[in-house]
């Protein structure tokens, strides 16, 4: 029997971990892909306060560390159900725990368009700083408008000999430091009021079809980043947990779900801000309270 059994190994899930195993409980993190989560895309986090520049691999490696030096357990399994009792059932294994902590984090948003499933790893990636270095002095596309695709855009902008970064519309929601870095690039090419119908290739990306103010054309293209966002994928705990339409998991105090002993932390959660910042907030205040539930039960 587990005292918190966490699922998610992002920010969110290891902050939530640190702080449970620092208050000497029996801990279990099931993580579904790598430690990190999220932030291991960022190619640098600037906004981290006591922390003035940092890589998202980096961070994520040293709060990882934190929790291993902990002993904290870490098993890499997908969870497919988690009952009220606080029973968890993962691809291999079943688990019982006191409580547990939902940090799931979220996935990246798809364009849902021709060829994008077909051509991931031939040329479409949501990751710049893991594929960039396969389009050496080549020819992308970025797609989106936030600072994710601008970040992208600029990191990516020092390997490729060309970068268009297309959005669908002429105002972004990237910060201005990072419009003022690409209008000031000399091989990032904006296209805005844009948007890409179907991606073309053969056994590699080859092309993209643009809707730009209705006028449909083609860009060669070698590759294409799509850096639109991200969506959660809560629908396995809807059994015990309420989402909004959205899907997040809403917590009307940020902590609880509607079920006792479950809590939520992290972008996976209905909130106002998703940053790192914000992430290992919600951890740390879901272990604590957590820990403070289980004591008061006892
Ligand atoms: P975001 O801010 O939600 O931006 C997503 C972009 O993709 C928007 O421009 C959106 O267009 C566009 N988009 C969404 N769905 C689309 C679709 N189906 N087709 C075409 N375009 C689509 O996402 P993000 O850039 O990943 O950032 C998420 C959060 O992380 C933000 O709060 C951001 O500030 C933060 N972040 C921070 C840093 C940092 O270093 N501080 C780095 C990266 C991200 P519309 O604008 O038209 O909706």
């Amino acid at each position: 029997m587990y005292d918190i059994l966490i699922i998610g190994a992002g920010p969110a899930g290891l902050t939530a971990a640190l702080y449970a195993l620092r208050a000497n409980k029996k801990v279990l993190i099931l993580e579904a892909k790598s430690y990190g989560g999220q932030i291991l895309k960022a190619s640098k986090i600037e906004n981290y306060p006591g922390i003035k520049l940092i890589s998202g691999y980096d961070y994520a490696t040293n709060l990882y560390n934190q929790v291993i030096e902990l002993n904290g357990e870490i098993k890499y399994e997908t969870v497919l159900r988690v009952d009220a009792d606080k029973t968890v059932t993962t691809n291999k294994s079943t688990y019982q725990a006191k409580s547990v902590i939902i940090a799931t984090g979220s996935d990246n948003r798809k364009l849902n368009i021709d060829g994008e499933n077909e051509f991931v790893g031939k040329g479409v990636s949501y990751c710049a700083t893991c594929d960039g270095n396969f389009f050496r002095n080549k020819t992308i596309a970025v797609i989106g408008g936030g600072n994710s695709a601008f970040q992208d855009a600029i990191y990516l902008s020092d390997i490729a000999s060309k970068v268009y970064l297309i959005h669908r519309r002429d105002e972004f929601r990237a910060d201005e430091k990072e419009q003022d870095i690409v209008s000031k690039s000399n091989n990032i090419m904006l296209i805005t009021n844009a948007v890409i119908n179907k991606i073309i290739g053969d056994d590699f990306v080859k092309q993209i079809e643009i809707n730009k103010d209705g006028n449909i054309s083609t860009l060669d293209v070698d590759g294409i980043f799509i850096s639109i966002g991200q969506e959660p994928k809560n629908n396995v705990f809807s059994n015990i947990v309420e989402l909004d339409k959205l899907g997040y998991i809403i917590s009307e105090d940020g902590v609880h779900t509607k079920t006792p002993g479950i809590y939520v932390a992290g972008d996976t959660r209905q909130k106002e801000l998703r940053q790192l910042t914000t992430a290992v907030s919600d951890g740390s205040i879901a272990a604590t309270i957590a820990i403070r539930e289980m004591n008061n039960n006892k």
